[in-house]
């Protein structure tokens, strides 16, 4: 015996709700591994300063070792030639010495002065090593923490759509199969709604308001009728407002033609290419014809469930 009307818009209801859950999930768990994809960038551009900063250490040890030897040879000098200052006897040789003095003392303070700046330097570059340093292992041990929550959370998340994916095959086994592939779809592609009550003459999941003769097949609730505008599924609700929409039905309301319907319903349709994640778990015959087939096809916008 085929379901009712009311039963399967029961079941969609239901099976809405576990199935937004699902395709929660299965986002989250997708999404996953791009949490640590930061921290990795930002490990791989700290790795990278630090041996630029090592190079620049290297380099500022090196010169210090230069400048540091230098100077002794700047100060040997000097010495030697106070020593020379002792036996001299022309003013000649006096002036030659001096003069050598003066000199080696100029590029003693010269050469002082440019070992403070170049101890300065290598302070700061020491410093921002130990940063660095510090900075990578820091990043490495959160990489490593937070891989172990990725792998652990992954684990769960994994465990409850298996246990969604049972209940969602208790709960559908006398749906049509192509009406759960396509409410599959549209779930996926309306972050989680896809059968929505009317109220009035309004679709409550895209507010447009739909045409007299949609919302009389909805009322009649004797076949799946997919809104012209968002695709999904709608069924009837009563609300108070509906009264005065018996007026409306019944005036002024401007129809849509069949032309105007097929093109809605065309560029709806387009912009649903997530097709991977229904396509794996469907039988093969089903996944070979839905490929390339729009989202709505004509002779299923309004169907019977019965046939
Ligand atoms: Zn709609």
């Amino acid at each position: 015996m085929p379901m009712r009307m009311d039963e399967v818009f029961g079941t969609l209801r239901q099976y809405q709700e576990i199935l937004s859950r699902r395709v929660e999930l299965e986002k989250q768990l997708e999404a996953m591994p791009k949490t640590i994809e930061i921290q990795n960038q930002m490990l791989s551009r700290e790795k990278k300063s630090l041996s630029e900063v090592k190079e620049q250490y290297e380099k500022s040890e090196a010169s210090l070792k230069e400048l540091r030897q230098a100077l002794a040879e700047a100060e040997m000098k000097r010495e030697n030639a106070e020593k020379q200052m002792d036996g001299i006897t022309t003013q000649r040789e006096y002036d030659s010495v001096n003069k050598e003095i003066r000199e080696a003392s100029e590029k003693e303070q010269e050469l002082r002065r440019r070992i403070q700046e170049e101890e300065r330097r290598f302070a700061d570059i020491d410093d921002r090593l130990h940063r660095i340093e510090m900075s990578v292992s820091t990043l490495e041990a959160e990489i490593a923490q937070k891989r172990a929550e990725i792998d652990e959370h992954s684990k769960e998340i994994s465990d409850e759509i298996e246990t969604l994916w049972s209940k969602e095959n208790d709960l559908t086994h006398e749906l049509d199969e192509d009406l759960k592939f396509k409410f599959e779809r549209i779930i996926r592609s309306k972050s989680g709604m896809g059968i929505v009550p009317i109220h009035g003459v309004v679709c409550t999941g895209c507010h447009m308001m739909l045409p007299a003769n949609f919302v009389n097949e909805v009322r009649q609730a004797d076949k799946i009728v997919f809104c012209p505008y968002c695709s999904r599924i709608l069924y009837y609700e009563e609300t108070e407002t509906d009264e005065s929409m018996e007026e409306i039905l019944a005036g002024s309301l401007v129809d849509l033609n069949n032309d105007e319907i097929e093109e809605g319903e065309d560029s709806e349709s387009n912009d649903d290419t997530d097709e991977t994640s229904g396509k794996a778990k469907r039988g093969s015959a089903r996944k070979k014809r839905v490929q390339s087939e729009p989202l709505i096809d004509n002779d299923f916008l309004i169907d019977t469930m019965d046939e």
